[in-house]
């Protein structure tokens, strides 16, 4: 084999990166400094709660091409559930309003002409708001593409919020407009909702890992890289020489390559001083998760019991997951709670649950949250802000045996999975890997 590709970071755009290299004329050294893989996307047992739970629910779109193109490599597809149709429950707690949208499959908006199917009460005319994020310039906010009515408050709001992790107000259109652009503006078949059966870890990281021993990856966990060192050719033939780990360093060859797949400020911190006028994004937002311990697991009934969740609209509580006897909650752009008391928050979104949940299920809620993990995620994504978005670097440096992945690099989506794995494919294909074997 000629040459080492050394992937630093065993979060979503690495193991991507790994998986889609392995198998070429490379030897793969997967560096991660944490004690498992998985990164911002990952399960563990909680002994209080006394079951395995995720950091935070995911929801990905069947639109994702990048998480199904791996998932298919590592042979995890069927690790995945849901609906398998492009349905969504949802309720206003404030209205007390319940609904389904249930988008058409094709390209053709048919839902839109059936009352029954799209969001209550909203006006064709607001469609507009679709268009204007479409066109969005990169220094138009979310909250000027949407015009007043149930339509943005419903549906737009909820999924810009979601899918940015950022308040409408200050949120970027451009990125919004091309998750639109990629999944509702193609149709229900690009739009069914997928989460992981199990966990997070189950999907993402353990069938990877086993398939990247299986195809003699070497995978080095606790391996923090603390340091690069460059040659002291000028641009552009500087290329990293030498990788600093906390058990010493590990000199490059000619032929080795590196992708590096870490988060936002390490990568800042290991190439700032190398590359002038470096940019990362600065300013990020957290995202909490409320996972709920049920003595006993709940049967759920209706639109809830075929999609397994419920989005909500009007309370805190933004999307519902039920798991067996764990209720999760996930609440985005959490930034605006941290000043919060937090039993105030826990007791503010269990009375949210109950509302979403009590009649579509078997038997009532406790009136008191039963036992809970709350999980904040403070630095969950970048914020997906028009500025935040000028700062993402694009994958190639200065660097020539250099490129970059994560989800904060320029893929022109906002901080998800599917734009994490997208760089770390990215990456790969920059430096000329392909697999002898085409999937
Ligand atoms: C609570 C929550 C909910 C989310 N919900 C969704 C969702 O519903 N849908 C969706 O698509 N996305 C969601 N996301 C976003 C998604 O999880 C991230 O976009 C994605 O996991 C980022 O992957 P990454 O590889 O770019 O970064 P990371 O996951 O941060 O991976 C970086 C890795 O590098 C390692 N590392 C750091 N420094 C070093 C070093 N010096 N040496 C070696 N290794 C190092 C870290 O330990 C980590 O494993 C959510 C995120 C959170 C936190």
């Amino acid at each position: 084999m000629v040459g080492t590709l050394h992937i630093i970071g065993g979060g979503m755009a690495g193991l991507a990166a790994a998986v889609d290299a392995v198998g070429t004329c490379k030897h793969i050294v997967l560096h991660e400094a944490g004690s498992v893989c998985g990164g911002r996307a990952r399960s563990y047992d909680d002994k209080h709660l006394g079951c395995r739970i995720d950091n935070g629910n995911h929801l990905f779109l069947s639109a994702n091409k990048a998480i199904f193109r791996y998932l298919n490599l590592i042979g995890a597809v069927e690790t995945l559930t849901g609906p398998k149709t492009p349905l969504f429950p949802f309720i206003d707690v404030l209205e007390d309003v319940r609904w389904t949208l249930s988008l058409s499959r094709g390209k053709l908006p048919w839902w839109l002409f059936q009352s029954h199917r799209r969001v209550p009460d909203m006006r064709l005319l607001e469609l507009r708001s679709l268009y204007k994020l479409l066109v969005a310039t990169r220094n138009t906010t979310v909250a000027e593409c949407l015009l007043p009515g149930t339509f943005s408050q419903r549906l737009l709001m909820p999924f810009s919020i979601s899918a940015l992790n950022t308040s409408c107000e200050t949120g970027s259109a451009a990125l919004l407009g091309a998750v639109v652009r990629e999944s509702l503006f193609q149709g229900g078949n690009a739009c069914i909702p997928w989460f992981v059966r199990e966990g997070l870890s189950e999907t993402f990281v353990t069938p990877a890992l086993a398939y990247l021993r299986y195809m003699q990856a070497e995978i080095r966990l606790q391996s923090r890289i603390t340091r690069i060192d460059v040659s002291q050719e000028s641009p552009p033939h500087q290329r990293v020489t030498a990788l600093h780990t906390t058990h010493g360093a590990i000199p490059l060859t000619q032929d080795d390559q590196v992708i590096l797949a870490v988060t936002a400020p390490v990568a800042q911190n290991l190439l700032g001083e190398h590359i002038p006028h470096f940019t990362t994004p600065t300013d990020f937002e957290s995202i909490l998760n409320l996972h709920f311990r049920l003595d006993t697991p709940p049967v759920p009934l209706g639109s809830l019991a075929r999609c397994g969740f419920i989005g909500v609209i009007g309370g805190i509580a933004e999307w519902i997951f039920l798991r067996d006897s764990v209720i999760s909650v996930t609440v985005s752009a959490a930034n605006r709670f941290s000043d919060d008391n937090l039993e105030h928050l826990v007791h503010r979104i269990w009375y949210d649950v109950r509302r979403a949940c009590d009649s579509v299920l078997s038997y009532p809620l406790p009136l008191d949250p039963p036992a809970q993990r709350v999980v904040w995620e403070k630095r969950a994504t970048f914020a997906a802000t028009p500025l935040q978005n000028h700062l993402r670097p694009g994958p190639t440096t200065l660097l020539t045996n250099l490129v970059i992945a994560g989800d904060w690099t320029s893929t022109e989506l906002p901080a998800t999975v599917e734009g994490a794995m997208r760089s770390g494919m990215k990456a790969v294909e920059i430096l000329g890997l392909k697999k002898p074997i085409l999937h």
